[in-house]
C-alpha cells in the first residue's frame, strides 16, 4: 500500500502594489509605481506596474497607493540595557559620562535587562528596523542569563538579530575606566562568549539569531582579551565588533597606554578585517581610513550619539570613497534617548553636511543606503538582506507618505530622509508582519512601557542604596 501523495503547498503570497519602491540594489533601481510579491519568507518579484497575473495562494493584497517601500532598516550598534538609564549625565563627554554611569550599569540584573531589551527592540521595530543588534558588555557576577534574556526579547519582537557578546576585563585597578566589580576575568569572558556561540549562533544564511565576539573598547579591555577574542571569533567563524576611535580622549588613552593610536592598536591585536565592524570611528586620519578600506573593516556610524557626547563628526564621505562598508547605529539610549534608527537617516545626512564636505557630503539616497544595504554589509548579511531583490529575505517596510507631513514632497526618498519620521503601514521580517498601521503586532507596547518604567525605578533605587 502506498501513502497518498500530498500536493506541494504553494507559498503563501503577499502582494503589495501601486507603491513607490526604492530597492537599494546595486544600481539604486527605483519604481515610481510598482509591485513587490512576497512568497513565504522570500521576495519573489519586484518591478514596475502591477504584480504578475495569476499568482496562486495570495493571502493578502495591499494597495500601496501613497506609500514608499524600502528594505527594512538595519541597526548596527546599540546597548539595549541602557533603555532603563536614559536621560542621565546629560551634559558630559564620553569618559565622564561612562564614569558617571558605570556604577549604575554594574547593578543590572536579568529582569532589568529583559525589560530594557524589550523596550529597545520595540522602539526600533516600530520605526522600521527589521534587523537589530545589541552590543552587551556588562555581565555582573551572579545576575542570571543576560544573553538569553536579550535573545528571548528579540525573538518575541520578531526582528532578525545579532547579539554582539561583549566583555570588559580592564577594571579601574588595571588603568581601565569601569569599576573592578563590573568586569569579568579574561578566561571567564572568553568561556562565556564561546558558550553563547555554542548555544545561540545560527550560521545559516537565513538566520534569525547570530552571535559576534565583542570586547567593549580599548579602555575597558586588556590587550590579551582583544587578541584572544579575535582568535576565538575566527576559530568559530563569527564576526567581531567593538568601539573604535570614538573621542580624542580615547586616542590619547591609546597613545599613553599602548604607544600608538587606536587603528594601529586594532591592527596589532588582529582587529582589522572584513569580518570586523566598529562603532563610531570618528577620529580617523587618512592612513586609518586607508587601513580600514584595505582590510574591508566596517563602521557603524552613530551620528546622534556622537553629537550627544560631543565626540565629533565621523568622516563618512571619505569612508565611502575609501570603499569602507558603513551602516548606521542608534548606539545605546543613554547617549541617544530617542532609540530610533529611522531618524538617523536624516541625522547622518545633516551631521555630515556640517563636516568638511558640506553640501556634497551625502545624498538622500546614500543616507537610505547606509541605513539598509550598508548595515547589512557591516553585519555580513548583504547576500540575504538590505535590498529589495527577488530571492532575498522578505524584510521590508511600507512607509505612508501621503499625509500632511510628506504629501507635498514629490521625491519619496527625499521625503523619507529629510522629512518628519514617516508612519509605517506595514513592516515585514522574514515575510511575517511585525508592524501594522503603526503598532507592533508581536508585543504589547503599553505593557513594555510599564515594565521598563518599573525596572528603571528599581535600578535607580538599588544604585541609590549603594550596596555592591
Ligand atoms: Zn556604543
Amino acid at each position: 500500500m502506498t501513502a497518498p501523495r500530498t500536493p506541494a503547498r504553494p507559498p503563501a503570497r503577499i502582494v503589495i502594489e501601486n507603491c513607490a519602491i526604492a530597492t537599494v540594489d546595486a544600481r539604486d533601481t527605483e519604481y515610481a509605481s510598482g509591485h513587490v510579491v512576497v512568497a513565504d519568507r522570500l521576495i519573489e518579484s519586484v518591478g514596475a506596474g502591477p504584480a504578475p497575473a495569476g499568482l496562486e495562494n495570495v493571502v493578502r493584497r495591499i494597495d500601496g497607493t501613497g506609500h514608499l517601500v524600502t528594505p527594512g532598516l538595519v541597526n548596527t550598534h546599540h546597548h539595549f540595557y541602557q533603555w532603563i538609564t536614559r536621560g542621565l549625565a546629560t551634559d558630559h563627554h564620553l569618559f565622564d559620562w561612562l564614569v558617571a554611569l558605570y556604577p549604575t550599569w554594574a547593578r543590572i540584573d536579568e529582569p532589568m535587562v529583559r525589560a530594557a531589551a524589550g523596550g529597545s527592540l520595540a522602539m526600533m521595530a516600530r520605526g522600521g528596523v527589521t534587523t537589530a543588534m545589541d552590543h552587551h558588555y556588562v555581565y555582573p557576577r551572579g545576575t542570571g542569563d543576560l544573553s538569553g534574556a536579550i535573545i528571548g526579547a528579540a525573538a518575541e519582537t520578531g526582528v532578525r538579530f545579532t547579539l554582539a557578546r561583549g566583555s570588559m576585563d580592564r577594571g579601574a585597578s588595571d588603568g581601565g575606566l569601569p569599576p573592578d566589580f563590573a568586569v569579568e576575568s579574561l578566561d571567564g569572558a572568553l568561556a562565556a562568549t564561546e558558550e553563547t556561540i555554542d548555544t545561540h549562533h545560527d550560521a545559516s544564511p537565513d538566520a534569525m539569531t547570530q552571535i559576534a565576539v565583542a570586547p567593549c573598547s580599548p579602555f575597558s579591555v586588556s590587550t590579551e582579551l582583544m587578541r584572544q577574542g579575535a582568535e576565538l571569533a575566527r576559530r568559530r567563524g563569527v564576526r567581531l565588533h567593538t568601539h573604535g576611535s570614538e573621542t580624542v580622549e580615547e586616542e590619547q588613552f591609546c597613545k599613553e597606554l599602548f604607544g600608538m593610536g587606536p587603528t594601529d592598536y586594532f591592527e596589532s591585536t588582529g582587529w582589522l578585517g572584513s569580518d570586523v565592524w566598529m562603532a563610531h570611528c570618528v577620529h580617523m586620519n587618512d592612513s586609518d581610513l586607508a587601513a580600514f578600506g584595505r582590510t574591508g573593516t566596517g563602521v557603524a556610524h552613530c551620528p546622534s550619539s556622537n553629537a550627544r557626547l560631543a565626540a565629533g563628526i565621523a568622516r563618512v564621505p571619505d569612508m565611502l570613497a575609501a570603499g569602507i562598508p558603513v551602516g548606521l547605529g542608534v548606539d545605546g539610549t543613554a547617549s541617544n534617548e530617542s532609540g530610533e534608527l529611522h531618524t538617523e537617516l536624516r541625522n547622518a545626512l545633516l551631521v555630515n553636511r556640517l563636516g568638511t564636505h558640506r553640501e556634497t557630503a551625502l545624498t538622500v539616497r546614500q543616507a537610505l543606503r547606509l541605513g539598509t544595504y550598508g548595515g547589512a554589509q557591516v553585519l555580513g548579511r548583504a547576500d540575504r538582506i538590505g535590498s529589495i531583490e527577488a530571492g532575498k529575505l522578505a524584510d521590508l517596510v511600507l512607509w505612508k507618505m501621503d499625509t500632511l507631513a510628506h504629501a507635498s514632497i514629490a521625491d519619496p526618498v527625499a521625503a523619507l530622509v529629510l522629512g518628519a519620521a514617516a508612519p509605517i503601514t506595514l513592516s515585514l521580517v522574514n515575510g511575517r508582519t511585525v508592524v501594522e498601521e503603526g503598532r507592533l503586532t508581536t508585543v504589547d507596547e503599553d505593557a513594555l512601557a510599564r515594565a521598563t518604567r518599573s525596572e528603571a525605578r528599581r535600578l535607580a533605587r538599588i544604585t541609590a542604596d549603594g550596596r555592591p
